[in-house]
């Protein structure tokens, strides 16, 4: 543990056995503040104000309205889905519940609360979960569009209830900032767009005090040393917009000031200059510009704006996802994702085409406005006059996609068109595992690739599943067979030492990039390996003709000795084996046809099991499905022949 890491945790305890001996002694740690701080809120979260929204979006056909609608009816009869599950309740909800598991997490000092404790809590993400209060703004939203009362009436009743069974400092819905940052955010939302409704009044002051020890707590305890990553830009994105929202709270400018120093340094600290974010795990780089749109909307609302460069970032942030978006027809996850988001605007939290037609608008950018279909996230984050720019159709043509390095990241995208037009896109990863002295959101793919064809998955990421309820699934998921690309001796290229930790990490470079107009060339190596016998490097040579359809992958084992070296592919499940030989596997979908062919190597399918490996492949969290995985095992000797694999994509009938 570093010196900066213990400074912090040793401080952090101090703070709160300080905290917990004023709250013993019936002392209070947050004043509230005089009902008339809590009258002026410092922005609407909607710009058009209810009616005029009604006006607009009330009788315009709209399949987001309805499907708004539908996602509300269903909350008001007590019914929340949650990842697999679905929360049932008759009067009031278990706040401190992991529905799944069964198990009810105790109400004591936040600080003694440990949520990785599994056999006490269940599992941690389940419950928070529910506490994040994403479904509070889905109410809200359908009040807003529709005027029905029915709604805004849940969500103050389920405050009431939440409040009930939270006390202030205790239990799970306490013990981590980042949920209170995001519970923050939910709150303002949601809260704006119901306080025209009569029950408000009666909570207004209540809640205004709420804020304000959510507010305490995050600025008291906010993540540092190997946590500031998500979560630090979480907990200074929920200050801000809650302090903007309510600036004459005692210590909002000063919350403000804090946060957004946290915000500008972190989102500079965090990403790449060429727009991929340092947590190596793209469902993270949708959940962390979500916070710094939210934030960046925000404050030009309440006209302290952030600087040109947060802007730049960010745009170059969006453009990242937007770019293998349109490649890949949706961005490929690489390293962790669990699916998290900060607040449901309608829009699947990771829907690239909704970050561009947002980004169109923040930025102007033509080039993005291909996401020209209705995207319900800009209606609300941009409604008033922006809303009604929403709704026009997109000015601009698809652009093209080429081939591209993100060479600060070490991603590199070979693209190009088949014969007939259709576009394939394949994914090389040089980057290094993770971010900071965790890399807690890593997985050990280093030189793997991911397909894809007329915007649908070929070879893919397998994907994350879990973090806590099953242990042998998330190291699963994270390991280098997981991944397309090679086991040296059964080991994983870098090491893990826990859930969301590693004690030895593959550094990967690339040493080569020729990309060209029908895809291109590249090269890469690490050196997970050289910890083994020999000290072997993994170098790979990956080249796409996109004209004849065909992705070559040499691989080569610089050092000395003998290995065993098993290639791994992983077939997004809607690929089927419909003919197979010793040394060629051909798969269908559809009409389409991809062939893998090993020469002088065997292929073998891998069944998937209930024990954790290859065979599956998780699209989102807690659901996975089967897929064909496809293992070429092999014994090299040093630097002797390099293994050779073939990747032909083309249709039936045009294949040999
Ligand atoms: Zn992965």
């Amino acid at each position: 543990m570093s010196l900066d890491e213990l400074v912090w945790r040793l401080g952090g305890a101090a703070r709160a056995s300080a905290d917990w001996v004023t709250l013993k002694a019936g002392l209070r740690l947050v004043r509230p503040a005089s009902p008339r701080c809590c009258r002026n809120v410092g922005f609407p979260v909607v710009d058009a104000d209810s009616a005029e929204f009604r006006r607009i979006y009330a009788g315009a056909p709209s399949a987001w309205r309805d499907k708004l609608l539908r996602g509300a009816e269903r909350l008001a009869s007590h019914r929340l889905d949650i990842f697999d599950i679905v929360v049932k309740w008759q009067n009031e909800i278990s706040w401190h519940s992991d529905y799944a598991n069964h198990k009810r997490a105790p109400e004591r000092f936040a600080t003694l609360v440990d949520y990785r404790e599994f056999d006490v809590v269940g599992d941690c993400k389940l419950v928070w979960e529910v506490n994040r209060h994403h479904h509070w703004v889905v109410l809200a939203r359908a009040y807003y569009v529709s005027g029905d009362v029915r709604f805004a009436e849940e969500v103050i009743a389920q405050y009431k209830s939440w409040r009930g069974q939270n006390r202030f400092y205790f239990g799970m819905n306490w013990c981590s900032p980042l949920e209170l940052g995001v519970r923050l955010i939910n709150w303002v939302w949601a809260f704006d767009m119901i306080r025209d409704v009569d029950g408000f009044e009666a909570i207004r002051d209540d809640v205004c005090y709420a804020i304000q020890q959510h507010c305490w707590y995050v600025s008291r305890f906010q993540s540092k040393a190997s946590s500031a990553n998500n979560h630090l830009i979480g907990e200074a994105a929920g200050l801000f917009v809650a302090a903007s929202y309510l600036p004459d709270l005692p210590l909002a400018k000063q919350w403000i000031r804090e946060a957004r120093a946290i915000l500008e340094q972190q989102i500079q600290a965090q990403s790449y200059g060429d727009g991929c974010t340092r947590e190596h795990a793209f469902g993270y780089q949708f959940f962390v510009i979500q916070f710094f749109v939210i934030c960046g909307v925000v404050a030009k609302k309440t006209g302290a704006d952030f600087s040109p460069q947060y802007w730049a970032r960010l745009e170059k942030m969006m453009g990242f996802l937007i770019t293998l978006g349109r490649a890949h027809g949706s961005p490929p996850l690489l390293g962790d994702c669990d699916d998290g988001y900060v607040l449901n605007l309608g829009d699947h939290p990771h829907d690239w085409r909704s970050v561009a037609k947002v980004g169109s608008a923040l930025f102007g950018r033509n080039d993005w406005a291909d996401a020209a279909e209705d995207r319900e996230s800009a209606v609300w984050l941009l409604a008033g006059s922006a809303a009604a720019a929403a709704q026009a159709p997109g000015p601009a043509a698809t652009p093209s996609i080429e081939s591209q390095a993100f060479v600060e990241s070490g991603y590199y995208l070979l693209s190009g068109s088949d014969p007939s037009g259709k576009s394939i896109s394949v994914l090389f990863d040089c980057a290094e595992l993770g971010f900071g002295a965790l890399a807690a959101h890593g997985h050990a793919d280093a030189l793997s690739l991911v397909v894809s064809w007329d915007n649908q998955p070929v070879l893919v990421d397998t994907g994350t599943y879990d973090y806590f309820s099953y242990p042998e699934w998330r190291n699963y998921f994270r390991t280098t067979r997981a991944h397309n690309t090679l086991e040296v001796d059964g080991l994983d290229q870098s090491v893990m030492s826990g859930p969301f930790m590693w004690s030895s990490r593959a550094r990967a470079r690339c040493s080569e990039w020729m990309p060209r107009q029908d895809g291109g060339r590249v090269i890469g190596e690490h050196d997970g390996y050289s910890r083994l016998p020999g000290s072997v490097r993994h170098r790979r040579t990956v080249d796409v003709t996109t004209t004849t359809g065909v992705v070559e992958v040499v691989d080569e084992l610089v050092g000395a000795g003998v290995h065993e070296v098993r290639r791994y592919f992983h077939f997004d499940p809607q690929w089927e084996i419909v003919d197979r030989s010793e040394s060629t596997v051909v798969l269908r979908a559809g009409s389409r046809l991809v062939s893998l062919t090993a020469p002088r190597s065997q292929l073998s399918v891998l069944e998937p099991t209930e024990v954790a490996g290859p065979g599956w492949v998780s699209s989102a969290y807690h659901r996975k499905a089967r897929c064909v995985s496809i293992v070429a095992i092999d014994k090299v000797d040093g630097s002797a022949s390099p293994l050779r694999a073939q990747v032909r994509l083309g249709n039936v009938g045009s294949m040999r």
